[in-house]
């Protein structure tokens, strides 16, 4: 019989497999964004939780069949959403909490601090106002209060920062380890 890891993840796997060459409208694609992000986490000496989480803070935008300029529509797929309740299936809150708050964080940042908000990508500016725009007072409160408010703060400065055209990354099969980590064996 197969172990449970190893179907959680080959079902990732596949998902980027086929999915993950849609670009994620910062001129590089979906897969190499997210490896970006984990490398990133990774190189900070991060633990396996949040490197996990790094590598699938987007795998909402595979779990929908939106067309990628849903942004161009108006449209907010709340992939965040999509995400923390596919991970929340399979892993521990220490992965699927940050994601589910990379966007909330996106939005904290941009009330809190004006020079974050003038440095996000168009794309990103395009998503901040389908997603509510920068957080009322009120929800900056309710979201300082969430107990993985700081991880997903990381995860965010990560992600922010995974869009570099052509940056060579290690691939998928590189976090088998943090994936056993994170899963068991
Ligand atoms: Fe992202």
């Amino acid at each position: 019989m197969t172990r449970r890891r190893d179907r959680v993840v080959e079902e990732i796997t596949d998902l980027y497999v086929r999915k993950g060459d849609a670009s994620y409208g910062e001129g590089v694609s979906l897969a190499e964004h997210s490896l970006q992000a984990a490398w990133l986490a990774e190189q900070e000496g991060q633990a396996p939780p949040l490197i996990v989480a790094a590598l699938l803070h987007d795998i909402g935008h595979l779990l929908h069949d939106f067309p990628d300029d849903i942004a161009d529509r108006g449209i907010d797929s709340q992939h965040e959403s999509l995400a923390s309740a596919w991970l929340s299936q399979h892993f521990s809150p220490e992965v699927s909490e940050p994601v589910r708050l990379h966007v909330a964080a996106k939005r904290f940042l941009c009330a809190r601090e004006p020079a974050y908000l003038t440095a996000l990508s168009p794309a990103s500016v395009q998503s901040l106002h389908l997603q509510g725009g920068p957080m009322s007072a009120e929800e900056v409160k309710c979201f300082v209060a969430e107990p993985f408010k700081d991880s997903a703060l990381q995860l965010r400065r990560w992600d922010d920062l995974a869009k570099v055209t052509g940056l060579g990354t290690p691939g998928f099969d590189h976090y088998r380890a943090a994936f056993t980590a994170v899963l068991g064996r």
